[in-house]
């Protein structure tokens, strides 16, 4: 199998699933419990505490675990709308946001927060000019991806975060897919709250993280018995939070050799994919994450490339595994206004740090061909 599907899910570092299973096995207790089992349960925590704080340059007592970032999202939106000092709730947010936030955004608006959605142009870019008049208008909170899941494409997060609190919002920052591929330093980004996920990077799934500045006004989404300093209920998910902490701390380390693996990858990718007659790239050339490209071939399905290249090994995606799993379009590609015959197209190939040259090119091989099938196929479409 050759897996380039990393912004769905990551496969768990070796060193993730040894501490994982070594905790399975052999530390169990709750570290809610005051004996020796639950004492050393509560150290391994704040070790992944300390672990991730030096992942994103937080504090120990500003990182919260949770289930997902999913849950971090939410948590940081409800809890901040909640907490919220002016007359009526007001939440900007990006057109090509997850659905994470997206629809949150929308459950809220349901119960009476005004929603703006600020878009992007051609290229998925952030219009900085429409963000700032949406600003004028007081404002609660704003959320912003930093790298977007579908295209890679980077956002201007410094510059709209100096922007937001100028007008006096709160930040929430979702960094699910920048992890390990854009240094992370909440002082820096200047945000109140930052979502991650462990399952993106190389952590198990099940576990992820909320950054909570220290003086930000907050509310829980999740109440129980005073868990995580009270501002996440349930026990915490003790092996998967250690595997995070590993996680994290490989992902600290060696950002620029990372980058500089995932560049060549997505020049290989790019070059061979824009060769195919009739496809584009999606996202800015110049302004996304390396190793994440996403093309579409003009009239086809992305999903039927996704489907024929599986029958080869290959795993890739057409748009967000969410989107897939709803089987609805991309709306990214959609708020990007991405020309309809090229719409349906898409598939995203993500690779990681142990992708190599030689599965980018097999793949390649693989995907040429199952264009050149479908597109025999169909007497209608593109040659
Ligand atoms: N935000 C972004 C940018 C994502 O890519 C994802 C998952 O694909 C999420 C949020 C949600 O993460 P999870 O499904 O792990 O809660």
């Amino acid at each position: 199998m050759i897996y380039l599907d990393n912004n769905a899910t990551t496969c768990p570092l070796p060193a993730v699933a040894e501490a994982v299973l070594h905790t399975l096995q052999h530390g169990f207790g709750n570290p809610s419990s005051i004996h020796g089992g639950g004492e050393a349960a509560r150290q391994r925590v704040e070790e992944a505490r300390a672990q991730v704080a030096g992942l994103i340059n937080a504090r120990e007592t500003e990182v919260v675990f949770t289930s997902c970032a999913t849950e971090s999202i939410n948590t940081a939106l409800r809890g901040a709308v909640e907490a919220c000092r002016l007359e009526r709730s007001r939440m900007v947010i990006t057109s090509v946001e997850h659905e994470a936030v997206h629809d949150i955004a929308q459950w809220l608006q349901g119960r009476g927060t005004d929603v703006a959605i600020v878009p992007v142009d051609a290229l998925g870019r952030l219009d900085l000019g429409r963000l700032e008049e949406e600003l004028k208008t007081p404002t609660t909170i704003l959320s912003l991806m930093y790298a977007n899941n579908e295209t890679g494409v980077v956002m201007p997060v410094p510059e709209a975060v100096r922007l937001a609190r100028d007008a006096g919002a709160v930040v929430h920052v979702d960094a699910v897919q920048a992890v390990g591929k854009i240094p992370l330093d909440v002082d820096e980004i200047g945000c109140d709250f930052l979502s991650l996920s462990g399952h993106k990077f190389h952590a198990p799934k099940g576990v992820g993280v909320l950054y909570v500045r220290r003086d930000a006004r907050f509310r829980p989404l999740v109440i129980g018995a005073g868990q995580e300093g009270g501002r996440r209920g349930g026990t915490e998910n003790v092996p998967g939070v250690i595997g995070l902490g590993v996680a994290a701390q490989t992902m600290a380390q060696g950002i620029a050799e990372r980058c500089a693996h995932l560049a060549r990858l997505s020049t290989r990718l790019e070059e061979r994919l824009l060769a195919i007659p009739d496809t584009c790239l999606n996202g800015d050339p110049d302004g996304r994450t390396p190793g994440t490209v996403n093309v579409s071939f003009k009239g086809i399905e992305g999903s039927a490339v996704v489907l024929t290249a599986a029958r080869d090994g290959v795993c890739l995606s057409a748009g967000s595994a969410c989107a897939a799993a709803q089987h609805g379009g991309s709306h990214v590609l959609e708020a990007m206004g991405v020309p309809f015959e090229y719409l349906h197209g898409a598939v995203r190939f993500s690779c990681c740090e142990s992708t190599t040259l030689d599965e980018v090119d097999r793949a390649l091989e693989v995907v040429e061909k199952a264009v050149a099938y479908l597109r025999a196929m169909d007497p209608t479409a593109a040659r």
